[in-house]
């Protein structure tokens, strides 16, 4: 039978659920288990694709198209294994999935309520993956703080799955902080106890707290808080501030968190893990011999969390190039054509980034232009590629007022345009071209020497195309369709000729690297900018 962990969280938010579930699953995915995480959201959106990313950071991507709360993409950069359509689910999922059921019938005569009705589809959901066969252990994230009205569903259905599968089956993780009082000089357990105080009220004892802290929490404070909160000492687990994210496996590893829960489950240990290309890893990132200092234009740069995976994509680029990456965030908006030089001159490399809508879009061209013309390595994403191939229209092909027609429908040079099926589309919500697309790569391009193979599948969200109207002209002036979508004839990749790295693509890579398998693109365009920087090594 499949076992299932619960993780939830007390006191603030921001506590880092995601990365703490990532890490446990690492560890016992280390000691041969198969583990998936899923997060469950107690917000009414159906998925966080209509959030403006100030509002909820990126929005991740799954294979299957689902638009995804930015944890999965620590679960899939930590596991190595994709996530779908499953691993993440709203409130108003749920009651969307519950009200269609009762216009279909379903439950006819019958009162549909929050108990048993929502709940019961919050525990269907919660099944989903462990029914799958796939998986040995399900890791369930919920989003929220115990004690918001919004969450009360979801801590209830815990409580009844957990008593329905009997407790070594279910477990309840819940991440607590204990905050340190500078004036007094001590740490403090008091909210941790009033937060297991409310899991309590519902219902729920936790199996183990994991206690955020920024020092150490020595014996007597986990034993006042095993005491007060009721479980074993070995179940209090520290959780100290860690440099890097990547970090906490091993901070979680020392603290024996695999052990107790696989105990706790009532699981074989399976000797010891297996952190070989883990620890690897973060040797070489720790351990950089250069860096480079790259440049992330956009317009969401007041929060980093906007271009999450971009910047864990550079983390692990950097670590395959033992590369220290310092990634500078510049605001698009602030871009002008006086002060670009002063802006990017002294950088290695320009990655343009994904986005939507007009503002900042000319500072983004100017941007181009300038590591255009300089040979300064770039690579465009989605919004980043649409940019060159419209600077590259404007200012090489002579075309002008060329433009995207999500910016200017009447250009007279629409570049990049609507593709016709989405014409028709007049909703917002998960409408866009989604999930991952065959894409085929032309021998003896930049494109194929990073990727080393012709047939790639890389990840979409966006409504607008490289317009193939213009496809000649581009490829005669020396800038090449480097990848194309092999069904449909889709522009994918566009690069440079004769520059040292210029490549956009319209797909996302970011949310495909991965600890394991950094994206080759990332980990090209990092080896570039240090190319660039020190000049090309032996
Ligand atoms: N706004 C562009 C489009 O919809 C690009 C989207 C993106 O960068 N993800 O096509």
């Amino acid at each position: 039978m499949t076992k299932y962990i619960f993780v939830t969280g007390g006191v603030t938010s921001s506590l880092g659920k995601g990365i703490i579930s990532a890490s446990l699953a690492k560890l016992l995915q280390s000691r041969g288990y198969r583990v998936t995480i899923q997060k469950f959201d107690p917000y009414i959106n159906i998925d966080p694709g209509t959030l403006n990313p100030y509002e909820h950071g990126e929005c991740y991507v799954t294979n299957d198209g689902a638009e995804t709360d930015l944890d999965l993409g620590h679960y899939e950069r930590f596991l190595n294994v994709p996530t779908s359509q499953a691993n993440n689910i709203t409130t108003g999922r749920i009651y969307q999935n519950v009200i269609n059921q009762e216009r279909e019938g379903k439950y006819l005569g019958k009162t549909v309520q929050v108990i048993p009705h929502i709940t019961d589809e919050i525990k269907r959901n919660m099944r989903i993956l462990g029914e799958s066969g796939e998986f040995d252990i399900v890791i369930t994230e919920l989003g929220g703080t115990v004690g918001d009205i919004e969450s009360l569903p979801y801590i209830e259905a815990v409580r009844q799955f957990k008593w329905e599968v009997g407790s070594s089956n279910a477990i309840v993780i819940h991440l607590t902080l204990i905050p340190f009082l500078a004036a007094a000089g001590e740490l403090k357990t008091k909210p941790t106890q009033h937060s297991v105080k409310m899991l309590l009220e519902y219902g729920i004892q936790p199996d183990i707290l994991v206690c955020r802290t920024e020092h150490s929490i020595n014996q007597e404070i986990r034993k006042k808080i095993a005491l007060f909160c009721n479980v074993n000492i070995n179940s209090v687990i520290e959780s100290i501030d860690a440099s890097t994210i990547y970090d906490v496996p091993l901070l979680m590893l020392k603290e024996n968190l695999d052990k107790t829960v696989l105990t706790k489950l009532k699981l074989p240990l399976n000797g010891e893990p297996d952190l070989d290309t883990w620890k690897d890893f973060l040797g070489r990132l720790k351990n950089p011999t250069k860096d480079v200092r790259i440049g992330l234009v956009g317009k969401y740069v007041e929060l980093p969390d906007a271009y999450k995976s971009i910047t864990e994509s550079f983390i692990h680029a950097g670590a395959a190039n033992e590369c220290k990456v310092q990634v500078e965030y510049i605001h698009s908006e602030n871009i002008n054509v006086d002060n670009v030089k002063e802006k990017l001159g002294h950088l290695h490399g320009v990655l343009v980034a994904p986005g939507f809508g007009s503002r900042g879009i000319e500072g983004k061209l100017d941007a181009i232009k300038f590591v255009r013309e300089n040979n300064i390595p770039f690579f465009g994403i989605c919004l980043g590629m649409q940019c060159a191939v419209i600077e590259f229209a404007r200012n090489v092909l002579k075309m002008k007022g060329a433009h995207s027609s999500e910016m200017d429908d009447k250009s007279k040079y629409p570049v990049i345009d609507m593709m016709e099926e989405q014409k028709k589309v007049t909703n917002k919500g998960g409408t866009m071209r989604l999930g991952a697309y065959a894409c085929e790569i032309q021998k003896g391009t930049k494109a194929y020497s990073i990727y080393g193979k012709t047939r790639i599948k890389e990840r979409h969200r966006h409504r607008y195309e490289f317009n193939n109207k213009y496809l000649k002209q581009y490829n005669d002036a020396g800038m090449i369709t480097s990848g194309i979508n092999p069904n449909t004839g889709l522009v994918e990749i566009i690069e440079l000729k004769n520059h040292p790295f210029f490549v956009g693509g319209q797909f996302h890579p970011e949310l495909k690297s991965t600890v394991d398998n950094p994206h080759p693109l990332f980990v090209k365009f990092v080896e570039a900018a240090a190319e660039h920087k020190y000049g090309k090594r032996k």
